[in-house]
């Protein structure tokens, strides 16, 4: 059963459903400034908060503190480098057809699930003179 969502949790869902790439809550702030429902940034945030807490909307942060939304229907993971945080998109999930076991679920309902690698990226090993 999807919630009932206001207009403005509609806009922010649709743009998050319809960028390319995750955005922050800045990207997603100046790109409704200009449209029909220009919203504040406490607003922004405290709508995304809301699409989180329904399983709609999901949150990474980079290692500069800086987070960014994606859809949870959207099966992204990515290699993050703790050093420059360069962030790089995995093509595949590698968990997909994870089964979890029934009985230890305990009427759990799953919604979505996430999975970082972070590491070093090639120039960051090569600064670090580890390759
Ligand atoms: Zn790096
Ligand atoms: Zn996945």
């Amino acid at each position: 059963m999807e919630p009932k969502l206001s207009a403005r949790q509609d806009h922010l869902l649709s743009a998050l459903r319809n960028a390319e790439t995750e955005l922050s809550g800045q990207d997603l702030h100046a790109q409704l400034r200009n449209s029909d429902t220009p919203m504040g940034l406490a607003t922004v945030y405290r709508h995304l908060r809301q699409l989180q807490q329904w399983g709609l909307v999901r949150c990474r942060h980079l290692p500069s503190g800086e987070a960014l939304f994606a859809p949870t229907e959207r099966d992204d993971h990515h290699l993050t480098c703790v050093d420059c945080g360069s962030t790089q998109r995995l093509a595949h999930c590698p968990v997909h057809a994870l089964e979890l076991p029934p009985q230890e679920m305990g009427g759990f309902l799953p919604l979505f699930h996430t999975l970082e690698f972070f590491g070093l990226c090639p120039d960051c090993q090569r600064r670090q003179g580890r390759a």
